[in-house]
């Protein structure tokens, strides 16, 4: 059995709850913030390279600002949540655009908007940070990430595109307050990564009076390299050092000398790390600024401002002239195509967490007092009343271009008497085939059993109902009339509350 002094020492949870589970994505958070610098990353593996509990009796740092443990999650929510607008799978933000870099050769480079790159560029060419911490791509396996402290734009050019496998972006912040001295960072990362930070931040640890601004990838998930590269050799007899690059739209490319070889993103997610199979948040849903790929468009980003700072930054990039953007509205395609990515990863997220609770693999937990306080919490007084809802005579391209003009992803279908007659989500109106959406309406596909919850009932009813139905929101509806609805009651919302109150 752990002895006293042993649990206060954070690294013994670090180890056994998040690294020896397979849980780690060696983002360097740890190495950043241990104040004795005990711990290292090498060889991709973390180390414990002293026995700190030599210089410390009580130290909560690594496992807390860990991204992969329960600790500090919902104070790191508080950086974006004053943003206006939260939606499920886009998390909290202002605004949710198209864009692009003005310069089309880097577009090309990035194979996507390289609209990181171009903000990046165009922020340390103008004094806006001081460096910026980027993912070069190593020189023998060019797949593979080199975190860097971007200190000149030829710095943040030689790490466009994206790499898909671990990157110690945050053990490249320390090092760039730490050995660089430097007091502005920009910072890029896929969602752990953010998370990690926002837990330092929220940690208030003292390199974080350093960081200027974050920009979030979006992620379905990292690969493990050497499961990966050996999955490659026996597959298909690629080489690890053949790979020039792996590109990513609705499968992945890898390119070689001898030409490009697509792998479909289910074959390829096989050899995603364990972290990912768990992870919910595809759209670095705490960043001041999100990136990510825009399908199907090609030389296009999705953008998502969260931040005051984020939105004032972007903007000043875009009256420069390095970027250029575009109402998102006008490609309802690829709204619906970010929005499926990050509701289905948050879905197949909770199923697994919950396969693994049932096979007592061990999971951070997350704390008691959030059941206490919904336990005290009636619907009536959390639900939105003022619901937006769609009617059962419009076809599936009117909905899509709604929704998209809307962001909700799921709607109850009300008829001219306004009454209750179902609900319709994106998933049940992208799942009918193209050429066949102008044709159908939203009162041939919408769901007809519904899963509700009474305005009397506890939030906490309502939590237990949408996790046993996995579903992200729920129907208000009159207990007499169940035709009558009188609101409805999202996860996110639920999220807000805990955020406030606990
Ligand atoms: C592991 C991973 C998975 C992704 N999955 C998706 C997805 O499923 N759907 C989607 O739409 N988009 C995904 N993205 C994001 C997408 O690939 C682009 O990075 C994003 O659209 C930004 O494009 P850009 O052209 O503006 O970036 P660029 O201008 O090309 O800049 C890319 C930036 O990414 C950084 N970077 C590269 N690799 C890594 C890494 N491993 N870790 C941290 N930073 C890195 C580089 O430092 C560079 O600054 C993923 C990215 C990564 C790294
Ligand atoms: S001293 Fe370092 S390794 Fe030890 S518990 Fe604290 S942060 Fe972790
Ligand atoms: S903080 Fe990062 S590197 Fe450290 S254990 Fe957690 S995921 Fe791994
Ligand atoms: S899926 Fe989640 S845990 Fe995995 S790399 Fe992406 S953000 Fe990190």
């Amino acid at each position: 059995m752990e002895s006293k002094k042993e649990a206060l020492i954070a690294y013994n949870d670090l180890k056994r709850k998040i690294i020896n589970s397979g849980f780690c994505t060696l983002c360097g958070a740890c190495e950043a913030a241990c104040p004795v610098h005990a711990i290292r990353i090498e060889k991709d593996e973390v180390h414990h390279v002293h026995d700190c509990s030599k210089d410390l009796d009580l130290c909560p740092i690594c496992y807390d600002v860990c991204p992969h443990s329960e600790a500090l999650l919902l104070e790191s929510v508080g950086f974006v949540a004053d943003a206006p607008v939260r939606r499920e799978g886009l998390g909290y933000y202002r605004k949710m655009l198209l864009a692009q870099a003005a310069d089309s050769e880097l577009r090309e480079l990035s194979r996507g908007g390289a609209v990181v790159t171009s903000l990046l560029t165009y922020g340390i060419e103008n004094n806006v940070f001081d460096s910026a911490i980027v993912s070069q791509a190593e020189t023998q396996i060019p797949v593979k990430p080199k975190p860097l402290v971007g200190l000149v734009p030829d710095d943040i050019l030689s790490a466009v595109g994206s790499k898909f496998f671990p990157a110690s972006v945050a053990r490249a912040f320390g090092s760039a307050v730490y050995e660089y001295g430097k007091a502005n960072i920009a910072f890029v990362g896929v969602p752990c990564h953010v998370l990690a930070l926002r837990k330092l931040e929220a940690w208030q640890h003292k390199i974080m009076g350093n960081l200027k601004i974050i920009i979030g990838l979006f992620c379905f998930g990292t690969l493990s390299l050497g499961r990966l590269l050996k999955y490659m050799l026996t597959a298909y007899r690629i080489k690890p050092s053949e790979i020039k690059r792996i590109d990513l739209n609705k499968e992945f490319v890898f390119q070689t000398e001898r030409g490009a070889t697509r792998i479909p993103l289910s074959e390829a997610k096989q050899n995603i790390l364990v972290s990912c199979r768990t992870c919910t948040d595809f759209t670095s849903e705490l960043a001041d600024i999100s990136v990510g790929g825009a399908y199907p468009l090609n030389d296009w980003s999705t953008v998502i401002i969260r931040t005051k700072s984020g939105e004032d930054f972007f903007y000043d990039a875009v009256e420069h002239g390095v970027i250029n953007t575009e109402v998102i509205e006008h490609e309802p395609d690829v709204f619906a195509h970010a929005i499926e990515a990050a509701v289905q990863k948050r879905t197949s997220a909770l199923k697994e967490l919950s396969e693994m609770k049932e096979a007592y693999v061990p999971l951070p937990v997350r704390p008691l007092r959030e059941i206490a306080v919904l336990s005290q919490i009636k619907v009536e007084d959390v639900m939105t009343r003022d619901v937006i809802s769609v009617s059962p005579n419009i076809t599936i391209s009117q909905f899509l271009d709604f929704m998209a003009k809307h962001h909700h992803i799921g709607y109850p279908v009300m008829n001219e008497r306004g009454d209750l007659v179902g609900v319709v989500t994106l998933e049940d109106a992208t799942k009918v085939a193209k050429e066949r959406r102008d044709k159908i309406l939203i009162g041939d596909i919408r769901k007809r059993k519904l899963v509700v919850v009474y305005p009397e009932e506890l939030a906490l009813d309502a939590f237990k109902r949408m996790s046993t139905h996995e579903i992200g929101r729920i129907l208000v509806v009159d207990r007499k009339n169940p035709k009558k609805l009188l609101g409805i009651l999202t996860k996110t919302d639920l999220m807000h509350i805990l955020r406030k109150r606990l």
